[in-house]
């Protein structure tokens, strides 16, 4: 397919291996993990060769605390020019006024729109954790929801998606400095319309995180939250295949305010190699080939998810209009964990999660929660989803069963699989 690149070697691991074999062969040994694997955590990808190459590269030797043409550091004839490319396609590419693409990830920039928009103690809204929020929506274990004083909403449980109703009552009676949409275990689109209009309503600003979806975003696979929420958040190592980070994208008229918040308010220097990544894939993110590549990510997901409910998995909500399914294994008669870790012993890595009222503990709940993003990367089509879903459905009926030698059966395929799809960035053996 158009959009799979032919992987090409990457920075060379001589050196490394010259100086430190230990972890020269660890990271060997990751690579052939991820080239042998089926990988569907959800947030997980692959980025391409050029976006791999400007993270390693000379750029970490640098220091440019501020904003282009404001530094405090001299010697940025390279790094200005980086920086203001990387904000011009990212304000390009999600239509938005202002783009910082300086958090160092995305629970940084999270913090960075609470420096920026409230006080401690204010009061703060956002989807619980176990209903499929992030960490720093609020929840309690989170600086977010003890230095704030954070309400959540979550999913009704006839149809598994955010209950709208919820948000607005608790916004009624907890007047939030914040309301937090986007999580990372949400299968359907975010009505973005709906939760500008319940922030409008008791003067809430509308912080939309699309860490999860922002490549869906990008491609206009999933709408666009500007026009509706104040500030946007977003990690570009998910969907948006991009390296390590994170952006904050508003108006003109929070441009100080959030600039401000991540430099000086949370953060020193800048890392200008994931500045520079950034806007590689920003620019590949641009292309109609990625547009491609994010459709099929979605067309994977619904496929998936139809091959699963036939083999009798129950998906959250019913399906999805994302990368991601959330799969709750209760009727199947096994807990997330052991399913996790037996896929994992079989070639497929996925992680297990909570589902919306989930009666288990947190660390061993009833789900497991699998996404399209990275094998989608590399080519894999609707097509091959029949046979990941049975890959699926046999190794947990072997955790059920406790029958032997499924695993190691199953990994033996997907690796025959995964070798005729070699992962971009990846050298090939
Ligand atoms: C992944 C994610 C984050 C946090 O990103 P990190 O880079 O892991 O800090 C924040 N919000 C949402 C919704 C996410 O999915």
């Amino acid at each position: 397919m158009a959009f799979v690149e032919t992987p090409s070697p990457t920075v060379p691991l001589d050196a490394l291996r010259d100086t430190d074999p230990e972890i020269a062969a660890l990271v060997r040994a990751e690579e052939r993990l991820q080239g042998e694997t089926l990988r569907m955590i959800a947030s997980e990808n692959y980025v391409s060769a050029a976006v791999l190459r400007a993270t390693g590269s000379v750029l970490t030797n640098k220091y440019s605390e501020g904003y282009p043409g404001r530094r405090y550091y001299e010697g940025q004839q390279t790094v200005d020019p980086i920086e203001e490319l990387a904000c011009a396609r990212a304000r390009a590419l999600f239509r938005a006024e202002h783009a910082n693409v300086q958090p160092y990830s995305g629970s940084p920039a999270n913090l960075a729109v609470y420096l920026a928009f409230a006080k401690p103690g204010d009061a703060v809204l956002g989807m619980s954790l176990p209903m499929g929020g992030h960490l720093t929506h609020g929840w309690d274990v989170s600086a977010t929801g003890r230095w704030f004083r954070s309400s959540s909403y979550g999913v009704r449980r006839d149809t598994g998606r955010i209950d709208l109703d919820e948000v607005r009552s608790i916004a009624l009676h907890e007047r939030p400095k914040l309301i937090f949409c986007g999580g990372t275990a949400v299968p359907r689109a975010i009505d973005f319309a709906a939760f500008a209009e319940i922030a409008r309503e008791v003067g809430a600003v509308l912080v939309a995180d699309i860490a999860h979806i922002a490549g869906l975003v990008a491609a206009g696979v999933h709408a666009s939250p500007m026009g509706h929420a104040d500030v946007v958040s977003t990690t570009t190592h998910k969907t948006l295949r991009g390296p390590r980070g994170a952006m904050i994208l508003c108006g003109a008229e929070y441009a100080k305010t959030v600039d401000k918040a991540v430099f000086p308010g949370l953060q020193g220097g800048p890392h200008n190699r994931t500045t520079a990544a950034i806007a590689v894939a920003l620019r590949e993110a641009a292309t109609p080939e990625f547009g491609a590549y994010a459709r099929a990510v979605v067309a994977n997901a619904r496929r998936l998810g139809d091959e699963l409910a036939a083999c009798g998995f129950d998906l959250v909500s019913g399906g999805t209009d994302t990368h991601l399914l959330l799969i709750d294994l209760t009727s199947r008669g096994v807990p997330g964990k052991p399913a996790a870790k037996a896929l994992d012993r079989a070639g497929i890595v996925v992680n297990h999660n909570a589902v919306p009222f989930d009666p288990r503990r947190p660390f061993d709940p009833s789900g497991i929660r699998v996404g399209t993003p990275a094998l989608t990367s590399r080519g894999l089509g609707e097509e091959h989803m029949p046979r990941v879903a049975e890959w699926i459905d046999r190794v947990v009926e072997s955790v059920r069963t406790g029958r032997d030698g499924v695993e190691e059966q199953v990994r033996g395929e997907v690796r025959e699989l995964m070798a005729s799809y070699p992962a971009p960035g990846l050298p090939v053996d």
